[in-house]
């Protein structure tokens, strides 16, 4: 059953399933949440249930219809295979297959809303049951976007639905908002992110960093968990405390200077560097008091450097910053 699938989302899939079972299904929803707890899998999940063919009001998962909703093509752009399931998303067509000369950087284009939606929602659906538009990040709509799909989201032809995804609903416009039925999808308890990051099997050295810093998000766990991240700030929390550590300036002002990475990922950084101090300070707070009011003074400067970067200081200047107050700590 393709809701059973959906974790930690009870009260979401509630909703949706009441719909289903009493055959009101809503023309436009917009599902909102913080990323990474289920919206794309409950919407990709309703469509199933809209265009199964074994009669199954919530989707049987296993008749053609159900499995070609759910699978993707190879390659670009990676549709689902069944032809009345439609991903609208940035970027996420080839600007030839749209009509443009170039991609679409920065949001969903007028282009997109023209050529995959309004070009199909006047006609029927291929197979018959019903056509369903999955537009992920519907805060990337443009405005002219966002405007070319008004009428059509109010009032569109019987059988057409539209699954609007968003983490960001406060940035849509009030008049996409309007035309939209709210489903709200909670950030995912701590258990259940735990039990993702087991099931692909992530090591269990990493779960308690990845689970404090994911804030109820799988998919930010599992970011936050793999080879690749976890080495890489492993590498910086060391540099960092190698620079606070070193006697002459040198090596922290080098380091500093080598900070030209973007903010957000320098931010994430140091976050992870921010919670493992905090751990080491919990830790060692009945064993080693002093030590323990070490890691608490260096996790307050870590906070306030990731306040500096927020209020637009440069990540160099944050950084040598940081690491003479750091030094200033012990
Ligand atoms: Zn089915």
């Amino acid at each position: 059953m393709p809701f059973s699938h959906i974790l930690g989302q009870d009260t979401a899939l509630g909703t949706i399933e009441r719909a289903l079972r009493t055959g009101r299904v809503h023309h436009a929803y917009r599902f909102e949440g913080p990323p990474g707890v289920g919206k794309e899998l409950a919407a990709v999940a309703l469509a199933q249930a809209l265009v199964c063919t074994a009669g199954d009001p919530l989707g049987c998962g296993r008749c053609d219809a159900c499995r070609r909703a759910a699978a993707r093509s190879a390659g670009r752009p990676a549709s689902p295979l069944h032809p009345d399931v439609q991903i609208v998303a940035k970027n996420f067509y080839p600007a030839a297959v749209i009509g443009r000369s170039r991609d679409e950087l920065t949001e969903i284009s007028v282009d997109q809303i023209r050529s995959i939606v309004l070009a199909h929602a006047a006609y029927p659906p291929h197979e018959g049951r019903a056509r369903v538009f999955i537009v992920r990040d519907a805060e990337d709509l443009s405005v002219g976007a966002a405007n070319a799909l008004l009428k059509t989201l109010e009032e569109p032809r019987q059988g057409t639905h539209f699954i609007l995804l968003t983490s960001r609903g406060d940035r849509l416009l009030n008049t996409i908002r309007s035309r939209t039925l709210p489903v709200r999808f909670a950030p995912l308890s701590e258990p259940i992110v735990r039990g993702v990051l087991r099931d692909r099997g992530v090591p269990e050295e990493r779960h308690d960093l990845a689970v404090e810093l994911a804030a109820g998000s799988a998919s930010t766990a599992l970011e936050l968990a793999d080879d690749e991240q976890t080495a890489s700030r492993d590498a910086f929390v060391k540099s960092v405390l190698t620079a606070a550590a070193a006697r002459d300036l040198g090596p922290a002002v080098a380091f500093a200077e080598s900070m030209d990475r973007d903010k957000g990922a320098l931010k994430d950084y140091l976050r992870a560097l921010g919670a493992a101090l905090a751990r080491e300070a919990r830790a060692a707070v009945a064993a080693d008091p002093r030590s323990a009011g070490l890691a608490a003074r260096r996790y307050a400067a870590v906070s306030r450097a990731v306040v500096h970067l927020e209020r637009n200081a440069s990540p160099g200047l944050a950084m040598a910053s940081l690491i003479a107050e750091l030094r200033g700590a012990g």
